[in-house]
């Protein structure tokens, strides 16, 4: 059953996720999205009797914000899931995910990407990564902010990190009503990414990940590629 505070704050999509299964609603959703846009199923806090709901209606892509429910769901589920890590990450906890995340979106420091570069390097692997700008109005969230990320590269520092792979940005806007100010935010960080491709960031600089359950649609029209999906798909999380 919806709560009439997730109706509130995510409107009427016009279809009833209490009348759909998980499954349909990655089915919905993967018809809606336009071609080049991947969808991450997030998946955090839910069981993974509710992830094999939607893979079995064919995703693959799953976001979770905690890296030991991350690598608990992760040796439980099948292989070819691919496991995105979108939650502010901490240094010490980069190993629990290293051996297998396919994505970091969450990357906000030099230090963080210097990590996970030393973890990567241990696995003897290459982790592709997001850095995160901070978009939104809020104080809390984390991110680079965008000037200080121009100055970073500029410098170039980051080529120094031989097992990682810069392949864009990812920002979360505002949780607001205001659209325009929603809008704004996505514009601004679409704007600092074909900033970094234009200065040759190389061929694989090409993932924008925004939008979420409540400006998905603001976000891909302001151009994201990717977007991080949950309780659109899952239902209402419950954090207690
Ligand atoms: C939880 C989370 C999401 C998904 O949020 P929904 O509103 O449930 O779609 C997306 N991105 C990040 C970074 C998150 O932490």
């Amino acid at each position: 059953m919806l709560s009439d505070k997730f109706n509130k704050k995510y409107g009427n999509f016009g279809f009833r996720l209490d009348a759909m299964g998980i499954g349909d609603n990655i089915i919905k959703l993967k018809g809606e999205l336009p071609e080049g846009v991947e969808l991450v199923a997030v998946s955090k806090t839910y069981p993974s009797e509710d992830i094999l709901e939607a893979y079995e209606a064919g995703q693959r892509v799953f976001g979770e914000s905690r890296p030991q429910e991350m690598k608990a769901k992760h040796g439980e589920l099948p292989g070819d899931i691919r496991w995105h890590m979108i939650g502010h990450l901490q240094t010490n906890k980069v190993k629990y995910i290293a051996p297998f995340v396919e994505l970091v979106h969450s990357v906000d420091s030099d230090r963080l990407l210097a990590e996970i570069d030393r973890q990567a390097v241990r696995c003897g692997r290459t982790i592709d990564v997001l850095l995160e700008v901070h978009i939104a109005r809020e104080e809390s969230k984390h991110g680079w902010d965008a000037e200080e990320l121009k100055a970073y590269m500029a410098a170039g520092s980051a080529a120094a990190y031989g097992n990682v792979r810069l392949r864009g940005l990812m920002g979360i806007a505002t949780y607001t009503e205001d659209a325009e100010q929603v809008r704004g935010e996505f514009t601004r960080l679409r704007e600092l990414f074909d900033r970094f491709c234009a200065n040759g960031c190389g061929p694989r600089f090409d993932t924008l990940s925004m939008g979420m359950t409540g400006d998905y649609r603001l976000a891909v029209e302001c151009g994201s590629n990717m977007v991080r999906i949950g309780s659109l798909i899952f239902g209402e999380r419950d954090y207690a």
